[in-house]
């Protein structure tokens, strides 16, 4: 792994962990002769079958004597086959091997790597495009033959010693880092990173498949919570989990998360209100808390306005406060932040001196930033005259949340409160900056980190895993966005690629930049991408959902409200709705309902509807487009033909919570070895399947093997997540008509349980029984609008009138050379000077306009989440600036 950007001192394990020692991946003593294919070596040491397809011969791996030769095979073929089969059989692996001065052992040192994958890049550049991609198509096909190697190891399972789940990791992350490589030096050959993935839905932990267990083994002996584990190995490449895990000083050390064992995601961040006790920056600091004069920002959000902090530092350190009532838009900084950090006081509205200072000193370094993007700050000359001619005011107008929502402990503070909690959406929206403050960035020390270093650590950080601080940031999406980093600010600009810094990034760091930019930072265009008319309804709510449902919050309610804001409904008016009908109404609108809805153990409302009874009652799980989407039909939602394991089975007794079944069927009779195929069922919620399916009924299960799709390519179907359905009515064309049950988990496999039992195929349509004419139908919903993206913006502000001058310039001076050239009367020239002149106030005009016209496009998108208090319109038109 050391090809792999990370820090030279990076955090590694002090101690021996486990029996992954010191996480040095073993050398097993083969390195393998090379072949003319990459499959030789593999057939003559019986690790695949001698067939056209190399089909792996797991029962080699099952009946072993010697299973340390097996694996420095393995290791031969897939460690070194793949990087001779990738990189040219002229690769010289002894620079791999070396040896360790503490233990004497030999272990593998990847480094030489970074130097095979910029040669690869170049080499290939220079080919013809035939070649190319005969050349990404062979290496597309052995790595994944490796990664399917690894996958079948994981969940036959055989059970493996420390050492050789080491072994299985290297290949898992050098076959990443291959893909990466394919993937950053845009070769065509997709992203199969995205495309192999950890199923997270399957998995349950510590039950990890072998070949990640030394990955998250580390990480939980670094004080990562389980969930965080499992959400990042679900979110991003391995390659890049690797990094973020041997990141330095990653984590606060004071967060326990002993009590998310039992919780769905992770609470550590989660904090009471009431409990909540402020830290000062320093432990040794016992300063006085400070903050403005609450009672005032309760009178401005009576009379219906947005409170702001005009904030100003004396010289000798003492800030001073004063509320002001928010005019207009782009006129204040906002601050993003966690509260699990510490830095607020809730019960008292207030922070420790200590605490504001450093904000402050923040606020000070983003003045430049602020100022410049105020002077049009992508003009190079912008930052300078920030800096030393137009230095902006004095003071600050901020919002920070804990001076401008009134705490919980004022009586009459309920209603004010969500007042003032549905203001934050705009207050985001119409920021001129927003400030990231998070305790692991502010705790860095390194001064000159690389932007790739920063990203991981911003992705990483408890910032990421909260749903307010996510909606803070996709609303501020034409906002200056400014990450604090130790005594720095970053531009959150720095994180879009194409820029001189990326061109100089190594392969391996170009991938990680790439993973980051497109796994956590694009996510945050939601607010303004699922507001736009050009994304269809599924593709917003799918993005929506899944970026709320990785998060968390400790007001658990108030994700609904979020999600409604983001997908252009009412979040007031969601809110005022049953807790069962919310997502309903949001789902009204929805030409098919995902998949991953039924193919998940998700929190359902058992109690409710039959029709229902399918509904998550909570933002949890990710939706998955593998999984597809079911229409919408007649009488209910479609499960279509293409999904093709459906089952029928009578059940006579009470079905327990778990059961095998098997079913025969001669249609399968060109694979003689599934003419029987049988299935262990454990149901997700067995309550449920008692309470609505009694003692004598039918059941339909449905497994989501889809013809179509590759649907979970990490266990290929040995095991997975399935759904059970109550059948109500058999239809005369065999169309099933069902309710809906349980979640259920599968395993393919040969043992018979206590309780089995014979099942047929149903088929060809399932249908489930619903009615979406008697779901909610939300009132209000924001117009989609034509908010363009800002560089869009910005070739308008300049494009128009440049283009202008042009053409005044073409005509006005000819005119006047012909003027001076030639005699004519005076007459002539006060006509030239009034035509120049009208020409010149002309192009003024039109740069007005437009500017005026992005101006109230903006307004009125900012507005637009601002519910209950709709401005004339001259109101959006008067305060220009
Ligand atoms: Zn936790
Ligand atoms: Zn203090």
């Amino acid at each position: 792994m050391d090809h792999l950007p990370i820090p030279v001192d990076r955090q590694r394990p002090s101690r021996r962990v486990v029996g992954f020692a010191y996480f040095d991946i073993p050398f097993l003593g083969e390195v393998g002769e090379a072949g003319d294919d990459f499959y030789t070596y593999a057939v003559a040491h019986k690790i695949v079958n001698n067939d056209s397809d190399h089909s792996l011969n797991l029962d080699e791996l099952e009946e072993l004597d010697d299973v340390n030769l097996y694996f420095a095979r393995v290791q031969a073929w897939l460690y070194f086959g793949l990087i001779c089969d990738t990189f040219g059989s002229s690769v010289n692996l002894e620079d791999f091997i070396v040896v360790n001065a503490s233990t004497e052992e030999r272990v593998i040192n990847s480094a030489e790597l970074k130097g095979l994958m910029a040669e690869w890049r170049s080499r290939v550049s220079k080919l013809s495009k035939r070649a190319r991609t005969a050349d990404v198509e062979r290496i597309k096909q052995s790595t994944t033959a490796g990664w399917r190697f690894c996958d079948r190891a994981d969940h036959y399972g055989v059970s493996l010693t420390e050492q050789h789940m080491l072994v299985l990791s290297s290949i898992r992350i050098l076959i990443s880092s291959i893909w990466g490589m394919l993937w950053a030096s845009d070769v065509g050959a997709g992203n199969l990173n995205e495309d192999c993935r950890l199923s997270i839905d399957v998995i349950k932990w510590p039950r990890l498949p072998a070949s990640y267990r030394p990955l998250a083994v580390l990480m939980a002996e670094y004080g990562w919570c389980p969930h965080e584990i499992l959400r990042l190995l679900g979110t991003y490449h391995l390659t890049t989990v690797w990094t973020m895990t041997c990141l330095l000083r990653r984590t606060p050390a004071q967060l326990d998360h002993e009590r998310c064992a039992g919780a769905i995601k992770c609470i550590a961040r989660d904090v009471d209100p009431l409990e909540h006790q402020g830290k000062h920056a320093t432990n040794d600091c016992n300063c006085e808390a400070v903050g403005p004069d609450i009672e005032q920002v309760k009178t401005i959000l009576r009379g219906g306005g947005t409170p702001l902090i005009r904030c100003k530092i004396s010289k000798d350190g003492r800030p001073s406060f004063r509320v002001i009532r928010a005019k207009g838009v782009k006129r204040h900084i906002a601050f993003s932040h966690v509260w699990a950090d510490g830095i607020v006081i809730p019960q008292q509205n207030k922070i420790f001196r200590c605490q504001f200072l450093k904000l402050a000193s923040y606020l000070e370094k983003a003045r430049v930033e602020v100022q410049a993007e105020r002077l049009f700050g992508f003009l190079s000359i912008a930052p300078f005259l920030a800096r030393h001619v137009f230095k902006g005011p004095k003071s600050f107008d901020i919002w920070l949340d804990i001076f401008c929502i009134p705490s919980i402990l004022h009586a009459d503070s309920q209603e004010l409160r969500k007042q003032a909690i549905a203001r934050i959406y705009s207050v985001f929206a119409g920021a001129e900056a927003v400030l990231i403050v998070d305790k692991s960035l502010t705790d860095v020390t390194d001064g000159d980190m690389p932007t790739t270093e920063v990203m991981a650590r911003v992705a990483s950080s408890g910032w990421m895993t909260r749903c307010w601080t996510f909606s803070e940031m996709s609303l501020a999406h034409t906002s200056v966005a400014l990450f604090c980093v130790g005594d720095r600010i970053i531009p959150y600009e720095d994180f879009k690629e194409y820029n001189k810094a990326f061109k100089r990034l190594d392969v391996p760091s170009q991938s990680l930049f790439r993973n980051l930019r497109d796994s956590a930072f694009i996510t945050f265009n939601i607010a303004w991408i699922a507001s736009q008319a050009v994304v269809s309804e599924y593709v917003a709510f799918a993005l929506v959902w899944n970026s709320l449902s990785a998060r968390s919050t400790s007001w658990p309610e108030d994700v609904w409200g979020i999600m409604a804001t983001l997908l252009g409904y009412s979040g007031k008016e969601i809110m005022t709705l049953q807790a069962r009908d919310r997502l309903p109404a949001m789902m009204k609108e929805l030409p098919s309902i995902p998949a991953s809805f039924f193919f998940r153990d998700l929190p359902r409302s058992a109690s409710g509807p039959a029709q229902m009874r399918w509904i998550p009652t909570r933002v949890q799980g990710i939706l998955r487009d593998a999984d597809g989407t079911f229409a919408f039909i007649d009488g209910g939602i479609l499960f279509p033909r293409t999904l093709n394991l459906k089952f029928l089975m009578s059940v006579t007794t009470t079905v327990p919570p778990s059961f095998s079944f098997e079913f025969h069927h001669e249609d399968l009779s060109a694979r003689p070895d599934l003419l029987r195929v049988m299935f262990q069922i454990s149901l997700h919620d067995h309550e449920a399947v008692l309470q609505h399916a009694g003692s004598d009924a039918q059941v339909c299960i449905l497994l989501p093997r889809n013809e179509s799709q590759s649907g979970d390519s990490e266990t290929a179907y040995i095991s997975g997540i399935g759904c059970a359905l109550l059948v109500t009515t058999i239809r005369a064309d065999s169309t099933v008509e069902a309710e809906f049950l349980s979640s259920l988990s599968y395993r393919f496999g040969t043992e018979k349980q206590g309780h089995h039992l014979q099942a047929s195929l149903a088929g060809p349509n399932v249908i489930l029984r619903c009615d979406r004419q008697q779901w909610y139908q939300p009132k209000l919903r924001r117009k989609k609008h034509t908010l363009a993206p800002s560089t869009f913006s910005r070739i308008l502000y300049f494009g128009v009138p440049a283009v202008l001058v042009f053409i005044m310039a073409t005509t006005m001076v000819p005119l006047w050379i012909w003027y001076s050239v030639t005699h004519q009367p005076l007459r002539v020239q006060a006509i030239l000077v009034l035509a120049t002149c009208g020409f010149a106030l002309f192009i003024v005009a039109v740069m007005m306009v437009v500017i005026f016209h992005e101006n109230f496009l903006f307004r009125n998108w900012v507005d637009s989440f601002d519910e209950g208090h709709p401005k004339r319109w001259w109101k959006k038109i008067m305060p220009l600036w």
